[in-house]
């Protein structure tokens, strides 16, 4: 297989989804985009693997549940201008297009996000830089979307060189999927591209340790390798990844590929993806587990996006006892006094 599949159709001649699913699938896919690379079709070994359960499109996705939003997030409430969405006041999101290499069962812009979505016009893009310049508390520009390498090194390079001649600019993150689904692309001039003076950080998607596959590792070598610093953000995913041992394995590859393990998020409550929530309580004890285990460097904060856009939230574990009580837990859940400072009024 040497091309992505982005139809039912093509997923049924490769031999990925069941004869007897086809029509609800079709409908499915004419809500929300499909597309599988070669490598993540070549890795899928069965339905209820987890390469299989976050790409394959599902009849469970016509489910929608009464707490489910179009705009789980509330990128909308803060969107300025179009593609511009300032939340914080420190940072804006930047969506030059709206494609992606892959589109994940999962996804939290699986309404905005799909090969028909359109990319930023010239003068949009102009827009934002504008709004950018006249806003120089804007200290950090994330480009999102979509998955921003899917654009050519050239389109990436005028963007990414716009951005770093605004000079209260200081920081660019990329948050992509695509050294991981499609790594060919980022070749010498995608790495190119990202090499400029303000530093470029990279947000690595990735949800599972058998997505590291060899060319997938050579891919974040290669950004590694420019000095591109690079972290990760993982969604925890019932079936995939809900495991203290998977994540422990993800965790550690990651850092072993010179990536941080960033974020972990909760699933946000994006239309028909019911089947990949668990409770937070479930998220904390897992974390809670690999505390005692695994290095700090490997440790990822477990966070939650607020539906509404009222913004991102660490939700633990945490390890305070009560106040009155001044006690500490330990990796291990045992409590251990820890003495409030002296009262110096
Ligand atoms: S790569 Fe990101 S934006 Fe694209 S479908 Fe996956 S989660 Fe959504």
């Amino acid at each position: 297989m040497t091309k992505t599949i982005r139809s039912i159709a093509g997923l049924a001649r490769a031999g990925l989804v069941r004869p007897e699913e086809r029509s609800k699938l079709d409908t499915v896919a004419s809500r929300y985009a499909v597309a599988v690379t070669p490598i993540l079709a070549a890795a899928i070994e069965h339905a209820s693997d987890p390469i299989a359960l976050q790409f394959l499109p599902s009849p469970d996705e016509l489910i929608t549940t009464p707490e489910e939003r179009a705009d789980p997030i509330g990128d909308s409430v803060h969107e300025k201008l179009p593609g511009l969405i300032h939340r914080y006041p420190d940072r804006v999101l930047l969506k030059p297009i709206h494609a992606c290499a892959v589109y994940c069962r999962f996804c939290f812009r699986r309404e905005t996000v799909g090969p028909g979505a359109r990319a930023l016009r010239k003068v949009e893009l102009e827009n934002a830089y504008d709004y950018i310049r006249a806003h120089p508390e804007i200290w950090e520009v994330i480009l999102t979307g979509g998955d921003p390498l899917l654009m050519s090194p050239a389109r990436l390079a005028e963007i990414v060189g716009a951005l770093d001649s605004i000079s209260s600019v200081r920081t660019i993150r990329i948050h992509t999927r695509v050294p991981i689904v499609d790594p060919d692309r980022v070749d010498d001039a995608m790495v190119q591209a990202l090499r400029v003076k303000t530093p470029v950080w990279i947000a690595v998607h990735t949800n599972h340790a058998r997505e590291l596959t060899a060319p997938a590792r050579a891919s974040l070598a290669r950004l590694a390798d420019a000095g591109l610093p690079l972290v990760s953000q993982t969604v925890l995913l019932r079936g995939v990844n809900d495991d203290a041992d998977v994540l422990e394995e993800l965790f550690r590859s990651l850092v072993e590929c010179r990536v941080k393990p960033y974020y972990m998020h909760n699933p946000d409550l994006a239309p028909g993806t019911s089947r990949f929530r668990l409770p937070i309580a479930r998220g904390r004890s897992l974390l809670r587990s690999l505390r005692g285990r695994l290095s700090g460097l490997a440790q990822p904060t477990y966070v939650l996006d607020l539906p509404g856009g009222h913004g991102k939230v660490p939700v633990g574990p945490d390890y305070v006892g009560p106040a009155a009580e001044g006690t500490i837990e330990d990796p291990w859940g045992r409590s251990h006094a820890y003495p409030p400072p002296p009262d110096r009024d």
